[in-house]
């Protein structure tokens, strides 16, 4: 049988490198055919070690990786990469008939409906579902994915995303708003890069993640739950309308939701540890608390409100993530900066073409680099 053609854009990362790992786990599978990342470095050069005759490119721009993605005809791309670089690759990816395993929320968040009816179309066009062809590496998407596996969409009730709850889960509303990156930085249980980390200490992360789940299983903003739980052992459930509920457990190492993407519809042998429930003994589960996490309230209600709300949120995020790791202002300072500029620019309509998003993307991204708030 002929390999799976895998091109990895943003192969240096947290999620590239691990993807490099499932893939060299399974050299008669998988053939990386393309590798590209930000900066290059060590693991880039290591990559292009172990696969001579993969395309490799470093520092390259949103048509760049999009001329990657096309010229190496792979089956699946894989989009690892941070902001919007891989927007337009994402998009030319489905419209080729590649599938996209998605690592990058900026895409499904700020790409919207955009990026959605390109997948819908590919979807249609090739005989498969959309999940088929956008596949989330997300670990709660990927879960809820799994849960979802034959049954019938309509049937469901909600779907409920789990939250570690972050290196803040006990801490009081001053001591979260206060804090300092090498605070916020000390993740208990999930190993991510410094973005994903902060968005975990503020929560702003899950509201991403609903929005996320909004779009790719097409269920409202209401049908979609977050619960706090600690030991990060499952990932997402599904409520359905007869009352039962699946949910899908694993330990909290992306190589599991990484290898269910590449592999679908196959399992595939990871070497990820399974989970031992006995030694865990007890699970636990709260709701999230909106008033010291006020950063989860902001991105739910741009996820409610739709249209520029949730690009506007992304590109704010983005920036303000930045601004805090440089010291520039305390953690409490980015729900504020959030809400400025989804009040702001979230009244206007969604973008309609990949130039829209961009555009949008600009121009909240220079709002929130003058900012300036109070605290
Ligand atoms: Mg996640």
């Amino acid at each position: 049988m002929a390999r799976i053609r895998v091109a990895l854009l943003g192969a240096s990362g947290s999620i590239g490198r691990q993807t490099a790992d499932v893939i060299s786990q399974w050299p008669d599978h998988f053939e990386l055919v393309a590798l590209a990342s930000g900066r290059g470095g060590e693991g880039h050069q290591a990559l292009v070690s172990a696969y001579p005759t993969a395309t490799s490119l470093i520092g390259g721009n949103a048509e760049d990786l999009k001329k990657l993605a096309l010229d190496t005809s792979p089956n699946i791309v894989v989009i690892a990469t941070t902001g919007l670089v891989g927007l337009p690759a994402t998009v030319a990816a489905l419209e080729a008939g590649s599938a996209v395993a998605i690592a990058n929320k900026e895409t499904i968040v700020a790409g919207g409906e955009v990026v959605m009816q390109v997948a819908r179309a590919a979807a249609q066009r090739t005989g498969s579902t959309l999940l088929e062809r956008l596949r989330p590496i997300d670990s709660e998407h990927s879960a809820l994915w799994q849960c979802l596996e034959g049954e019938s969409f309509k049937r469901v009730r909600t779907l409920w995303i789990t939250a570690s709850g972050g290196p803040f889960r006990e801490a009081t509303a001053a001591e979260i708003a206060d804090a300092r990156p090498e605070q916020a930085l000390r993740h208990p249980t999930w190993s991510m890069g410094a973005k994903i980390t902060i968005d975990s200490a503020t929560l702003v992360n899950k509201g991403l993640e609903a929005i996320e789940a909004h779009r790719l299983f097409g269920v409202g903003m209401d049908q979609i739950q977050i619960l706090i739980h600690p030991q990060s052992v499952v990932h997402g459930l599904v409520e359905f309308q007869d009352g039962s509920t699946k949910s899908q457990m694993g330990s909290p190492d992306m190589r599991g939701p990484i290898s269910f993407a590449l592999g679908y519809p196959e399992r595939m042998a990871t070497s990820t540890p399974p989970i031992d429930l006995a030694a865990h003994g007890s699970l636990h589960f709260s709701p999230p608390d909106l008033t010291r996490f006020p950063g989860l309230a902001v991105a739910l209600d741009a996820g409610r409100a739709g249209g520029a709300a949730p690009g506007a949120l992304i590109a704010a995020d983005g920036v303000a993530v930045d601004r805090f790791l440089e010291g520039d202002f305390p953690l409490g300072a980015i729900p504020q900066l959030l809400r400025d500029a989804v009040e702001r620019y979230g009244v206007r309509p969604s973008p309609k073409s990949l130039s829209d998003v961009l555009a949008l993307h600009e121009e909240v991204a220079a709002f929130a680099t003058e900012w300036r708030g109070v605290w």
